[in-house]
């Protein structure tokens, strides 16, 4: 459903010229937990922005649903960010002063929902994660492991086809982030989740497919668990 091939991304600064991707191409399917790995600066934050859609390529193609992205216009992009996109950071970025349902509803940028609708999707996506009874709190009476939660929520609320996830578990004890992680890998019964990661331990635990970065390029695909079946 989703793949890049050959996608080139350079920055320059100054004189100097990084290459963060460096000639990648890999495909993706729905329903596939992938787990990327790799040393810091090695491209993995820069790939995740580029299929996320908040980073240009500079060559290459990413293709979507077999549909190029070469010609996407601003409004696709827009849409492609809206629609089929959710993405979940290391450090939460809920907005304090809102409370636990308000901060899922601002996930739902969909036009011509009613505010009661927005209101019922976003209470759908709090049972989601269990945090239901938690809703009119505001983020700083959660745990951390709960504010991650409320960050799957709303990166749920559109209903995305792909989940973006940054190091979701890289603020968390041990113990929570065996449970993300659980979460995280059962939402991938329904979506393509991509996780960015420097837990090797937990990737090979919970996702499907591993895939590590060194210098912008993609230098091992593996699948640690070939056999296990999906519900
Ligand atoms: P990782 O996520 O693996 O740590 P990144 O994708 O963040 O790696 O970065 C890849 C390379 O691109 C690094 O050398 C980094 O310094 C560089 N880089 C990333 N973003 C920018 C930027 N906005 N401007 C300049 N260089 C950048
Ligand atoms: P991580 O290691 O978690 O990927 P980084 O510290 O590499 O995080 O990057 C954090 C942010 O800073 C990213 O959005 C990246 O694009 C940006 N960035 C990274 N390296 C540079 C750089 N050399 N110049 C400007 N921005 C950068």
């Amino acid at each position: 459903m989703l793949e890049l091939k050959e996608i080139k991304k350079y920055y320059k600064v100054g004189d100097t010229t990084t290459k963060a991707l460096d000639g990648v191409s890999v495909a993706f399917r729905k329903q596939e937990f992938v787990a990327i790995l790799g040393p810091s600066g090695s491209g993995k934050t820069t790939m995740l922005n580029v299929i996320g859609g908040l980073d240009n390529y500079d060559s290459g193609d990413m293709v979507i649903n077999g549909k190029s992205t070469k010609t996407f216009k601003d409004s696709d992009w827009d849409a492609y960010r809206n629609n089929s996109i959710g993405f979940v950071f290391q450090s939460y970025n809920l907005i304090s002063h809102l409370g636990i349902i308000d901060n899922v509803e601002l996930g739902m940028t969909l036009s011509g929902v009613s505010r009661e609708e927005k209101k019922r999707r976003a209470e759908e996506a709090l049972e989601r994660v269990g945090l239901k009874d938690h809703m009119h709190k505001k983020p700083n009476q959660l745990s951390g492991g709960q504010m991650q939660r409320v960050a799957i929520a709303r990166a749920l609320a559109n209903d995305p086809e792909i989940l973006l996830c940054d190091e979701p578990t890289g603020a968390l004890d041990s113990e929570t982030s065996v449970q993300i992680m659980e979460l995280i890998q059962e939402l991938s019964r329904e979506k393509l989740v991509i996780m960015v990661t420097h837990n090797p331990e937990l990737a090979t635990q919970y996702a499907d497919r591993i895939i590590e970065f060194s210098d912008g390029q993609i230098v091992n695909d593996s699948h640690p668990h070939k056999e296990r079946p999906k519900p």
